[in-house]
């Protein structure tokens, strides 16, 4: 007879596969580069300490499926399109040697800091809706904080690097620790490699709040929208996205618990 958590844990196991392939469908359209980690890695009743983040996980997608697909189908009555609005505000922020290219795929705007390229996706660069200008506007802010220095964002491109290569290569330390408990030390590098792309995800949270910030200011100030319904819509579609960055970051500090749990009873 199995006990009530590990019932409960095989319930969500069952649906985990599906919503960990949902996420990196999440972060592989998000040009952002959202870190995503795959949840599927052995099942017990410490599955339980993940269950918040995956229902904030769902709620989060929920929330920018619906806003996106609401607001691409609203036009902002300026009619400019996402590039137009990009291009005015970066010169008028003095980042006239910024330019502005099309990036293949939904979803799949991004400011690059090193090669100081804001890319839109089609549907921005071309359309005029309230998530084009919104969108648009939220990469310009990454821009301008590259411009200005702004420090949680260079923070975060310094610990990139070593982020990426944690997320990577974390598993594979934790499972051979796991597996083969005479290189248990393993897991513990395992461990602080994961712990390094949470931390990530972490100082990624005031970069994508400041640059939505930004954007908000620089639209309204530009009158660029100017009725409080395109407000709304614009801070809807922005707070959706927002929420992902938060979601992505529970779900990391809960596997991260998990693991340290883990590890933990097995000595
Ligand atoms: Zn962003």
């Amino acid at each position: 007879m199995k006990s009530f958590p590990i019932i409960l844990a095989d319930i969500f196991s069952t649906g985990m596969y599906k919503i960990s392939e949902s996420l990196m469908e999440i972060s592989y359209k998000n040009g952002e580069m959202q870190m995503i980690y795959p949840y599927g890695f052995y099942y017990d009743y410490t599955m339980i300490i993940l269950i918040p983040a995956i229902l904030l996980t769902l709620y989060a997608q929920g929330k920018v499926r619906s806003n996106f697909e609401r607001y691409l189908r609203v036009p902002t009555r300026r009619g400019y399109s996402g590039a137009q609005v990009a291009r005015i505000l970066l010169d008028q922020n003095g980042l006239r040697d910024i330019p502005i290219e099309i990036a293949r795929g939904q979803l799949t705007d991004h400011y690059d800091p090193t090669r100081r390229v804001l890319r839109l996706s089609g549907e921005v660069y071309q359309g005029s809706s309230i998530v084009a200008v919104s969108v648009a506007a939220h990469e310009v802010g990454h821009a301008i904080q590259h411009a200005n220095r702004y420090v949680p964002l260079s923070l975060r491109n310094a610990i990139f690097p070593v982020a990426r290569f944690g997320s990577s290569a974390a598993w594979g330390f934790i499972m051979i620790g796991f597996l083969i408990p005479s290189l248990g030390g393993l897991m513990d590098i395992g461990i602080l490699l994961f712990a390094a792309a949470v931390l990530f995800q972490i100082i990624t949270l005031p970069v994508e709040f400041n640059a939505s910030r930004r954007a908000l200011e620089l639209l309204d100030s530009n009158g660029l929208i100017y009725s409080v319904e395109e407000e709304e819509g614009a801070q809807n579609v922005l707070r959706a996205a927002a929420l992902t960055y938060v979601a992505a970051m529970a779900s990391g500090i809960a596997q991260l618990a998990r693991l340290i749990l883990i590890r933990n009873r097995r000595r």
